[in-house]
């Protein structure tokens, strides 16, 4: 550094007082050049301490070791140029789209770049400027050009020497913007932490299983993650698979999957109610059960049978597509309980779908006191409690006959108000809308641990079933129940509506019914409920001879199931609904599923909607609509569709296997999406992805199950604090420990 520069550049100027020294657990307010704004921005995005900013990964990496320049770039190839831009032109399309076009240059030729909507970039971009542009090569009437590319300022803030060194001359890392910090601001950051930590970081990995697998040193995968060296290959870096950053996936995945076993081995050990299966219970379950059980449904009640018996709390999983018939299993494993003496709670997500298993569980089990509990219904105390029909078989110990058996509701079954004497066995439907805390929650309300039966529609694959429910034991429903009719599926362009309710009359006049469903966002939100009045309108009027319903989330709880069990008495054919009747409803005769703005939904969702028909139908002998019969569903678009939100539609119409869809919809849309980030009880991972990292996330599992049989009591104690004291705010382990 020269005496007269003008500006001393950071890095040689020596600090007028020492700092205090950097170590992971610093928060990032008080990194050089952050400060308490930038600090509460980060914060926001849960990036507190120095570890949360080193596990900030890059999403991506150009190699600017080997820049190519302008001239030796050839169409067709992906690359980054370091230029000028010259001559900034904004214009705009017949269409009104802002546009943007400029020229780069760099001594050895010229470059066309194009930016649509690109308000954001007008007050930026300014002739004379030096950028890096990275994207696709094309030609363009003959010039090469890029469109969209990708844009870093050469001289953002003070253009010194530390900031340009990160930028030139190697594999830079590339961060998705914070806000207002932009991917250089990041590196920044990234690289003063790193300059200013110790040149060793105390390990969290187990010695032994960093050695077993062969991992790098942690403060090395830190700076190789971010500023990789010039030996390892770019596509290793994109496919996160350099020794660097395995080791940092590696780390999550073994916590994750440590607290998640220590959770499992506890509830193993830990005493349970032992509920008998005698002949009398085999024989009342025989009464509920209107046909048979497929192979399936019957091994997963073997092993429910088990567990409620084997003196531990049952922790299960049921896992089944849409309409696999988990209900009545679940039903079956009640029956066990309640004959037991025992209270049963079953915990669905939306007050729909609560009464839904309300109705079916009053015809199958009459003989029970049952209650449905919803905040509806909280007020009013405990509506619909059935009389006392039948004694349970074993003598309910303090069990008052004016408690409900059966307790089925939503969320407000898990309020204070609401007490169980003698909880035995929690059923959640539809798990993956709870959280994990929420399941804890219910489990506790009884005395001992109560048995614990979760149900998912969702065809979780499963590593994402190791991840979300790692301490669950999992029983899996493969074939659908006998009888189910097959759908038809297809995409059809809203302007071909009239076909379409020609086709809907033809299913209503042979006497069947049908949905016509309108995506709303948000059901309790102030929302917009024009679109499905107007569509109930206009449905009136062109299926005069029917019955046509509206059900929509600002009904009261009373005017819902009106028109619900209206709908399944057959009273309506129509009815129109916004997503309520995504879970659960079970009304075999109704055949077709119109599904308008389809291209709003995601896939999985799409596919529960359409498990709506094609129902199994009861049979009654002699009658000819026992004959298995079509239905269909139709996913209706606008015309604005875009490619991939068609593909995604034609996806529903090749295949009903949920499991194939699932993991598509997770493909096109990540696990946060695909759960509903907020309430899905989803940890979110910071590193790892558990759709790249299946094998990964086998061999962690498998690592932290080896750790926990070999680790002495110090060991445990390590693991268990390390657990309670960072990840617990990131996973809710709640009870580790
Ligand atoms: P899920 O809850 O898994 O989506 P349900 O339990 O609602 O599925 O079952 C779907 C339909 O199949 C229901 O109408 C149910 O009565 C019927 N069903 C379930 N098991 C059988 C079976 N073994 N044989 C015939 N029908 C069945
Ligand atoms: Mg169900």
């Amino acid at each position: 550094m020269s005496a007269d520069a003008p500006k001393s550049t950071r890095t040689a100027a020596a600090p007028r007082r020492a700092a205090p020294p950097l170590t992971l657990e610093t928060q990032l307010k008080f990194l050089k050049g952050v400060g308490p704004r930038l600090g509460e921005l980060l914060a926001q995005r849960g990036l507190q301490t120095v570890e949360d900013l080193l596990y900030y990964l890059p999403f991506r990496y150009e190699d600017r070791s080997h820049l190519k320049t302008i001239q030796m770039l050839a169409p067709g190839e992906t690359a980054t140029v370091m230029a000028e831009i010259r001559l900034v032109n904004r214009m705009r399309t017949r269409r009104g789209m802002s546009l943007l076009q400029a020229t780069a240059f760099d001594g050895s030729g010229t470059l066309h770049c194009t930016w649509f909507h690109a308000d954001y970039l007008k007050d930026k971009l300014k002739s004379g400027q030096k950028v890096a542009l990275y994207g696709r090569v094309e030609r363009e009437r003959g010039a090469l050009a890029m469109r969209q590319p990708e844009i870093e300022w050469m001289q953002e803030g003070e253009a010194d020497e530390e900031l340009q060194s990160l930028k030139l001359g190697r594999v830079v890392p590339v961060y998705e913007a914070l806000g207002m910090l932009t991917s250089g601001r990041i590196r920044l950051m990234v690289a003063r932490a790193l300059e200013n930590l110790p040149s060793r970081l105390p390990d969290v990995l187990p010695a032994r299983v960093a050695a077993a697998l062969g991992l790098p040193d942690r403060r090395f995968a830190f700076e190789q993650a971010h500023f990789p060296g010039g030996d390892v290959s770019m596509a290793h870096l994109m496919e996160r698979r350099t020794p660097a950053q395995i080791r940092l996936i590696m780390e999550e995945l073994f916590f994750l999957q440590a607290g998640l076993e220590i959770k499992r081995r506890k509830a193993l050990r830990q005493q349970g109610l032992v509920l008998e299966v005698n002949a009398h219970i085999r024989n009342r379950l025989k009464q509920i059960l209107p046909f048979h059980p497929t192979g399936d449904q019957k091994s997963a009640l073997r092993e429910i049978v088990d567990d409620l018996r084997s003196g531990h709390p049952m922790r299960r999983l049921l896992q089944g597509d849409v309409g696999s018939g988990k209900t009545i299993v679940a039903l079956e494993a009640a029956v066990i309980a309640i004959e037991n003496g025992f209270q049963v709670a079953l915990m669905a997500p939306t007050q729909i779908l609560a009464e839904q298993h309300f109705f079916s569980a009053r015809q199958s089990l009459p003989q029970y006191r049952l209650a449905l509990v919803t905040s509806a219904t909280r007020q009013s105390r405990k509506r619909s409690l059935s009389p006392d029909l039948a004694p349970p078989l074993l003598s309910a110990p303090g069990l008052p006959s004016s408690e409900p058996q059966l307790a089925i509701g939503t969320q407000a079954l898990l309020e204070g108000s609401f007490q169980f004497s003698n909880l035995g066995l929690v059923i959640v439907d539809e798990q993956h809308r709870f959280g994990v805390l929420q399941r804890l929650q219910l489990m506790q309300k009884g005395g001992l641990p109560a048995h614990v039966l979760v149900m998912t529609a969702t065809p979780i694959p499963r590593t994402l079933a190791l991840s979300l429910y790692g301490d669950l034991d999992v029983s899996v429903i493969h074939e659908r129940p006998p009888g189910r009719q097959p759908i038809t599926t297809r995409v059809l362009p809203e302007n071909r509506s009239s076909e379409l309710y020609e086709f809907v009359r033809k299913q209503l006049r042979l006497g069947r019914q049908a949905y016509f469903v309108y995506p709303l966002v948000e059901e309790s939100e102030v929302l917009d409920l024009k679109p499905a009045l107007k569509m109930a309108a206009i449905l009136k009027s062109i299926f005069q001879e029917f019955e046509v319903g509206l059900l929509h989330g600002r009904l009261s709880a009373d005017e819902k199931s009106a028109i619900m069990s209206r709908f399944r008495e057959n009273k309506i054919q129509v009815l129109v609904s916004t997503t309520v009747i995504e879970v659960g409803m079970d009304v075999p005769n109704a055949s077709t599923m119109v599904i308008e703005e389809a291209e709003r939904f995601g896939i999985a969702q799409l596919h529960q909607l359409r498990g709506r028909v094609g129902r199994p139908r009861p049979s009654r002998p002699g009658d000819p609509r026992n004959m298995p019969q079509r239905s269909y569903c139709f996913l209706v678009h606008g015309a604005e569709v875009s490619d991939l939100a068609r593909r995604r539609l034609e996806a529903l119409e090749k295949t009903e296997n949920g499991f194939e869809l699932a993991e598509l919809d997770l493909r096109l849309r990540g696990p946060g999406e695909f759960f509903g980030t907020r309430q899905s009880g989803m940890p979110t991972l910071q590193v790892a992805d558990p759709i790249r990292d299946q094998e990964l996330m086998e061999v962690a599992r498998q690592q932290a199950r080896d750790f926990l049989d070999q680790a002495n009591a110090r060991e445990n104690f390590d693991l268990v604090k390390h657990l309670q004291a960072r990840w617990q705010r990131r996973y809710g382990l709640v009870e580790v420990g």
